[in-house]
């Protein structure tokens, strides 16, 4: 049975070429103030309103002047001088030099900025540049436009918007944002033995803990997380809760996809037409995962993702599988999901399992000192319920299909959340 399955190459493969399939349906647009556009994806393109900077900026406090002069070590008037937020009164007079503070405009006919540390007073308001030192055209100068110029287009649709874009966007005047509407992503969790969570649960009942993980997922995903009421294991109830979730962008639904008696959700998706890509991929955990689409007759088919119950599956399998479709569905640009390579610090030997690509939780320390890689090592877990060992983690180590062991100080590939 199990050779019949996609491995994770394939399996992947066909949700990226679902997902690159997806972009060609572009999303609505919306208006967001800048405060609230962090987290969004700009939907049309930025561009600068001047040029950038908007005048020759000094980086530096000292000395505005003409390198070659300058480079003389004579000793020069100081003519005038620019704080940040004015303006130079004139140009730069011959055989002298110009106060400048880091951040002003730097006069006409200067051609570099002298740093305060590297002069020395020579009479009263004349300075010289200390020898040895020569001073180079442009030093300490950032050119009008030398980092775009006005009219240019600086981020293209599809940026996701952080603390970076946003500033930039500030500086180009944009008090507001054009961004994509946000995906509504249905999650249905489903399981007779699930309680909400203010609820004490009856023996042989858990709480439901993969509806606010899956809201979490989908809300740093970017998408708008929609949480249906939990479905019993039954035909009517998965019915009715299908048919609710039918008005979704994307459709995630947890736990009743393994092989079990109970495991209800496969059959249901198929009493709606459901098109199945893949129905189980050779990774673990997350083995039973499914992936496929439901047809709807006034719009686009619903995509959806049938993901194992437990815990560690259900995060693994959103990370490989939905969070690409997620960010077409977005219209992030970025690619997903996000690998990285890391060493592998010494700890307990994790095995490769024949025919399985494995995503085990990880924990990898990012704070390295200069020409050291990250250290990853593996959180101790007890299967893919394990929920103690998830929250631990902060990425999983992934082992491939055919590695026989993984040697401690190797290079290992790590899937970040
Ligand atoms: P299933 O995929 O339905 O066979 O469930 C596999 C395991 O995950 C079982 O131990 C379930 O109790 C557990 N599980 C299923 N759904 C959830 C959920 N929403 N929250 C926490 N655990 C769950
Ligand atoms: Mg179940």
């Amino acid at each position: 049975m199990t050779s019949a399955l996609p491995d994770y190459d394939q399996a992947a493969a066909l949700v990226a070429a679902y997902a690159q399939a997806l972009r060609s349906l572009r999303p609505a647009h919306e208006r967001v103030e800048l405060s609230q556009a962090s987290g969004r994806i700009l939907a049309a393109p930025l561009s600068a309103d001047s040029d950038q900077p908007p005048f020759a900026r000094s980086t530096r406090d000292g000395y505005a002047c003409r390198a070659a002069e300058a480079s003389t070590h004579k000793t020069l008037a100081v003519t005038g001088a620019t704080r940040a937020g004015q303006t130079p009164s004139g140009p730069l007079p011959p055989e002298s030099v110009w106060e400048i503070m880091t951040g002003a405009p730097v006069p006409a006919g200067a051609d570099a900025v002298i740093m305060l540390e590297h002069v020395e007073a020579s009479g009263a308001n004349k300075i010289r540049l200390l020898p040895p030192r020569s001073i180079k055209p442009g030093e300490n100068i950032v050119a009008q436009g030398a980092q775009a110029h006005a009219g240019d287009e600086l981020l293209p649709a599809g940026t996701a918007l952080r603390s970076g874009q946003i500033a930039l966007a500030a500086a180009c005047g944009y008090a507001s944002l054009d961004v994509f509407v946000r995906p509504r992503v249905a999650i249905l969790t489903t399981g007779d033995e699930l309680v909400p969570v203010a609820s004490a649960p009856a023996p042989g009942q858990i709480r439901n803990s993969n509806a606010p993980m899956l809201a979490a997922l989908v809300a740093a995903a970017g998408c708008e997380p929609w949480v249906l009421p939990t479905a019993a294991d039954n035909a009517q109830a998965l019915d009715a809760a299908l048919a609710q979730a039918a008005s979704a962008d994307l459709l995630l639904i947890s736990g009743g996809v393994s092989a079990g008696k109970f495991d209800l959700v496969e059959p249901a998706l198929a009493r709606i037409g459901a098109r199945f890509h893949f129905t189980g991929v050779r990774i673990q955990p997350g083995k039973p995962t499914v992936f496929g689409e439901l047809p709807r007759p006034a719009s686009s088919p619903l995509p959806f993702f049938g993901l194992p119950g437990n815990p560690v599956s259900t995060a693994v399998t959103f990370l490989l599988f939905a969070a690409p479709v997620l960010a077409a569905l977005s219209g992030n640009a970025e690619s997903f999901p996000r690998f990285a390579l890391a060493r592998l610090a010494p700890s307990a030997d994790r095995h490769a399992k024949a025919g399985l690509t494995r995503f085990l939780p990880a924990n990898c320390d990012f704070a390295t000192t200069p020409g050291q890689q990250p250290q990853v090592s593996f959180v101790p877990w007890h299967g893919s319920g394990d929920l103690v060992a998830l929250a631990r983690s902060n990425c999983f180590l992934v082992i491939p299909e055919d590695a026989h062991s993984l040697e401690p100080g190797s290079l290992v590939r790590i899937l970040l959340p």
